[in-house]
């Protein structure tokens, strides 16, 4: 049976591609009407990807106008014409991963949508979901990380590096992280980081690397920022080893010629989080295994701070700016 739903609503509408000032708020907003295949989801959580801003400025490209924001936590107020989708029903508390997060209601895919276990707290999985996967689907599919490999992981305090911290702690391997303040060196520290180096500050960061590894290198590097990085990587990771660059955070990793991958026989890779979790079966083992881990493991999500939605133009500003870590929400 559907709940009964208002036909306007708040979100965040971006017109054209830009800075922070084509974040517009709105309250006129229509709400999605739930096609085949969706549920319509009331939001109590909306999470904030680096992703988001990518979207924004145009570094990827996407049809504008846009809802932006990928993923949300809520509950299930109707379901798409055909009814029964995985046994949802209109009540079901749900987090998500699609587009058009930014607002109060949206229509989403039933095959990217998973129930919240009971034992996880308000807001817990929309501040999970997307970067815990992409942390979870990196160490085992980009490369399988094994017991006591060295992994290099950039930008260690942010929304996906204090996963991979957490998560490479958990099996076992042996974290050098980067940061670029005291403050976020200590969180990584303490969310399972063994070795941190300052990238901002630090002269000889290949030396570092490799007097902490014994003159070995790293048996893979997890690098989100792209550009600022990717020639130290190619030189910090060990003959047959494998790169991962996974992000842009200082703009976009330049072309690279692959005759350069022979002196080490090295991997690189570019992966999506999407291409990892595309069937339902992928998305719903990796989900499952996601929240065992945070609820047997007992691993910490920290929340950097949850932000009225009409204030996204602040969260967009505090994440480029660097100003954050862990995860940044908005309450609709
Ligand atoms: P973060 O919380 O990691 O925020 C970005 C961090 O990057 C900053 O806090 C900063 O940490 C670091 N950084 C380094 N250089 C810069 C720079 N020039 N400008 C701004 N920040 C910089 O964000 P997310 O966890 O949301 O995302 C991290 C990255 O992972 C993004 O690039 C994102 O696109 C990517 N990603 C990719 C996915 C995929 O499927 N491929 C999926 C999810 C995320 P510090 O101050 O310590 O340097």
């Amino acid at each position: 049976m559907a709940t009964s739903v208002p036909k306007t609503m708040s979100g965040v509408l971006v017109e054209k591609t830009g800075g922070i000032e084509v974040l517009q708020y709105k309250t006129d907003l229509p709400v999605p009407t739930p096609k085949e295949g969706q549920v319509l989801v009331k939001n109590d959580f909306i999470g904030v990807n680096y992703i988001d801003t990518y979207f924004r400025t145009g570094l990827y490209p996407s049809p504008k106008p846009e809802i932006l924001g990928r993923e949300a936590e809520g509950t299930i107020v109707s379901l798409g014409p055909s009814g029964d989708m995985y046994g949802f029903k209109p009540g079901d508390r749900v987090v998500w991963m699609a587009g058009g997060a930014y607002a109060e209601y949206t229509a989403v895919p039933a095959v990217k949508t998973h129930i919240v276990p009971s034992s996880i707290e308000p807001g817990i999985a929309a501040a999970s979901i997307l970067q815990g996967l992409t942390a979870l689907t990196l160490i085992r599919e980009a490369y399988l990380v094994q017991k006591g490999d060295w992994v290099l992981v950039h930008a260690a305090a942010g929304g996906v590096g204090l996963w991979l911290c957490q998560l490479l702690k958990a099996v076992g391997a042996r974290v050098i992280g980067t940061a670029s303040t005291s403050e976020k060196i200590e969180l990584a520290k303490k969310n399972g980081a063994e070795f941190m180096i300052n990238y901002k500050e630090e002269k000889d960061f290949v030396g570092k690397v490799k007097g902490i590894t014994g003159g070995e290198g790293v048996a893979v590097v997890f690098d989100s920022t792209g550009k600022d990085q990717f020639e130290n990587d190619l030189v910090v990771v060990v003959r047959k080893g494998t790169v991962v660059s996974y992000g842009n955070s200082s703009g976009a990793v330049p072309p690279l010629a692959i005759s350069r991958l022979s002196a080490k026989n090295i991997k690189v890779l570019r992966p999506t989080l999407f291409n990892y979790i595309y069937t339902r079966e992928e998305f719903e083992k990796y989900t499952a295994e996601l929240f065992d881990f945070i609820t047997k493991d007992k691993l910490n999500v920290r929340i950097h701070h949850t932000y009225p939605l009409k204030d996204i133009a602040k969260a967009h500003t505090d994440l480029e700016g660097r100003a954050t870590t862990g995860k940044l929400l908005l309450k609709p």
